[in-house]
């Protein structure tokens, strides 16, 4: 049963990892086990066709995101930021 829990991941983990997916953030083995389970749940299923036709408007819409370097900045400022709060606790 172990072995399993391994592969087979809950609808909340399906979904977690098909929003990384939709951001190319998610690993080879997250999408394989996001695969495996769209085939064995509907819902999940419906989730991610609807969130691919979501970033395909959005692609086609040509809407601008963040460059690299501006997600670094940002990611930098967030990182002091929450060390800074971590060091007030
Ligand atoms: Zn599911």
């Amino acid at each position: 049963m172990k072995k399993n829990r391994l592969i087979l991941i809950d609808c909340k983990e399906a979904a977690r990892f098909c929003d990384k997916a939709q951001y190319r953030e998610a690993t080879f083995s997250e999408r394989l086990k996001m695969r495996l389970h769209y085939l064995i749940c509907v819902s999940c299923r419906k989730y991610q066709t609807s969130n691919s036709r979501l970033t395909k408007l959005i692609e086609k819409a040509g809407i601008q995101t963040c460059t690299e370097e501006e997600k670094e900045g940002y990611r930098q400022k967030m990182h002091a930021e929450s060390l800074r709060h971590f060091k007030e606790q």
